[in-house]
């Protein structure tokens, strides 16, 4: 039998070590695994050279904004920025387009929008709003988890117009409807009360340094959202998964509830574990503003333990740039005013390995865990995606582990040119991103793949991370 494609040279993962390997590919699939291609009939060769071969990076956390707000970013750009930065699959949020994804109908009418542009695989999750509590239509949350959204996402602060927040009460009705599915519930967890109040009172005491930001959207807000949300799902038995958790006293409470056992997860995002908001917003301002805001580097040190130990799941990004001239720094904003997001898709998996596994705060396996494999079993995508075994998806970050590179927004594929990690030095950068068996972006070459090549790809199962931790 012939193969399409050998990924030769490649230096996977087994535990904490490597194993050199040749991967064999047939039809899109790992076909196998072999020391000697002596005899062996291949349509293609790629040489990994001897760098590390990850299974496809995930990014289970993205706003590409598309349809709808794509002066912002739209599904080819973000995709082309996600291959870029080594991620096979993005799983992206309901709430960014117009009409926001609360229904299989408007399900349908993103992807069909989106379908042409997508240059690597992406997932989604399925959205359930306030104003959906009150219109009496909460059945469309079990409509979109038999489509295969992956997840369920709730906001207790407005983000976009198109997405009302939910009231306290509001979130403990979709708690219940969320939990008849089995599907995890993810929560941007801050307190709106306080939060609005401290924005107020800072802005009142004539506030409008960079800093002042995070202050008014305090380290409280986030711990009462998180504990709240805890309760709701002990009360309703639904999954509970804090998204871009920014504080290490949140890690240090879902570290409390698995320990307790119930299914609350976490992911945290590269900018809450290298970033803190007193450098940052003093440098960036607003182009380092984002919700919840950074925090002190004492949370990056607490975050990187939760995440090396297993209190924290994984990273994820919240990639929602903005548009500069109108949306970042138009005539007239301030810090108050500006909107708050940047990019991540891909910066991710470089700034994890360059501060996370080369720096040691990370071993192998939990590299892995963090970049690819929890997301995917989270999110129901197991063995498909986050793996290298036979017969899963041949998606492949190659990375190159002694490369050293420095970040420079101009040359991001995002549409927003800018990130509060410019300039930022990094030992450690994906060089060839493989996707079902395609090259889709070389090092050398930049973007080689093709809009429309990227596939949805449904929920194949409901399954869960352990609640194991070691600690
Ligand atoms: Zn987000």
């Amino acid at each position: 039998m012939g193969f399409d494609l050998v990924l030769k040279n490649a230096k996977i993962p087994q535990g904490n070590r490597t194993v050199d390997t040749h991967i064999l590919v047939k039809d899109g699939k790992i076909a196998g695994f072999t020391n000697d291609l002596t005899g062996i009939e291949v349509a293609e060769v790629i040489d990994a050279e001897n760098n590390l071969v990850l299974p496809g990076c995930i990014d289970s956390h993205t706003h590409f904004n598309d349809p709808g707000f794509t002066h912002r970013e739209n599904f080819a750009t973000g995709t082309q920025a996600a291959a870029a930065g080594g991620v096979t699959t993005i799983i992206d949020m309901p709430c960014c387009s117009i009409p926001s994804v609360r229904s299989v109908d408007n399900l349908e009418a993103k992807l069909e929008v989106i379908k042409d542009k997508a240059y690597v695989d992406y997932a989604m999750w399925g959205g359930a709003t306030g104003e959906d509590v009150r219109n009496n239509a909460l059945y469309n949350i079990k409509e979109q988890a038999d489509y295969g959204v992956v997840a369920f996402k709730v906001y207790m602060t407005p983000s976009v117009p198109t997405y009302p927040p939910a009231s306290d009460a509001e979130m403990l009705e979709i708690f219940r409807e969320v939990a008849k599915t089995g599907l995890p519930v993810g929560i941007h967890a801050e307190n709106l009360d306080l939060c609005t109040y401290h924005v107020n009172k800072l802005r009142n005491e004539g506030r409008f340094d960079g800093p002042a930001w995070a202050e008014a959207r305090l380290e409280l807000a986030e711990k009462v959202a998180i504990q709240m949300a805890i309760s709701f799902a002990e009360e309703t038995g639904a999954r509970l998964h804090i998204v871009h958790m920014s504080t290490g006293i949140g890690g240090v409470l879902v570290g409390e509830a698995k320990k307790r056992g119930l299914d609350v997860t976490a992911e945290t995002c590269p900018h809450y574990l290298v970033l803190n908001a007193y450098e940052s917003m003093t440098k960036w301002r607003q182009f380092a503003k984002i919700a919840p805001p950074l925090r002190t580097t004492r949370d990056n040190e607490m975050l990187w333990e939760q995440l090396a130990d297993g209190r924290v799941d994984f990273i994820a990004t919240d990639h929602a740039p903005y548009e500069i001239a109108t949306e970042k720094e138009a005539e007239g904003m301030d810090i108050w005013t500006a909107f708050p997001g940047i990019p991540g898709v891909e910066t991710m998996v470089p700034i994890i390995i360059s501060e996370g596994y080369n720096k040691g705060r990370l071993s192998l396996s939990r590299l892995v865990d963090v970049l690819s494999r929890n997301a995917a079993i989270h999110y129901g995508l197991y063995p498909k995606k986050g793996a290298l075994e036979i017969g899963s998806d041949a998606d492949f970050t190659v990375i190159d582990l002694d490369y050293e590179w420095t970040i420079d927004k101009d040359k991001m594929y995002t549409m927003a040119k800018y990130t509060p990690f410019h300039g930022m030095k990094l030992k450690g950068k994906p060089v060839k991103t493989i996707v079902r068996g395609k090259l889709v972006y070389d090092d050398k070459n930049g973007i080689v793949g093709k809009p429309g090549y990227g596939q949805f790809v449904k929920r194949q199962t409901i399954s869960k991370l352990e609640r194991w931790i070691k600690f």
